[in-house]
């Protein structure tokens, strides 16, 4: 498979993960957490699908276009492992949605961040509410849920707060 062909198909799972977790999360309240801006690929898919939820984005640095940018309330800048720790004040409520978009494709990034992040996860999701993480999480206080039809195991990991 070609590279192009390869993120596509990614960028295509990514797009029908979110699109699943929009519909089971309609009976959960709280706002949603967007960690990585990045391109502001996903939180323009989130903003556009989520009308009238509030969407709080993390990153450390901006490198979106202004139009994928969020307004100066729901724009947290700064080390998420900061910020999600202390964002309360500005958050308020626990999220009925954390997509954690913060793969690096390096392994030992990777590996901390899967050592620091579950317990801050864990402190932000409503009872009910999703974390959709592209890297394979431990939370123990939730289930991770099926896929849904068509898209290939291990590429997206997905967890309900019990
Ligand atoms: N969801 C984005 C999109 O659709 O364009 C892509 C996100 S990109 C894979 C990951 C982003 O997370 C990068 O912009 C990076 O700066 C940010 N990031 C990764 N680890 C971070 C950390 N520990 N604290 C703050 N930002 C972080």
């Amino acid at each position: 498979m070609s590279r192009l062909e390869s993120f596509i198909r990614r960028m295509t799972a990514q797009k029908d993960i979110l699109n699943f977790v929009i519909g089971e999360i309609s009976n959960v309240e709280g706002p949603v957490l967007e960690l990585g801006l990045g391109n502001g690929r996903t939180y323009d898919h989130l903003r556009e699908n989520l009308l009238g939820r509030e969407i709080f984005v993390f990153d450390r640095a901006i490198n979106a276009s202004p139009q994928s940018v969020p307004d100066g309330d729901h724009m947290i800048l700064g080390e998420i492992r900061d910020t999600l720790a202390f964002c309360g004040p500005r958050v308020k409520a626990e999220a009925a949605l954390i997509h954690c978009d913060l793969g690096s494709g390096d392994p030992t990034t990777d590996l901390a961040t899967k050592a620091w992040i579950p317990p801050l996860l864990n402190a932000r999701t409503a009872v009910g509410g999703i974390v959709v993480s592209g890297l394979p999480l431990d939370l123990p206080d939730f289930v991770e849920l099926d896929l849904p039809d068509g898209i290939q195991k291990k590429r997206y990991f997905l967890y309900r707060k019990l």
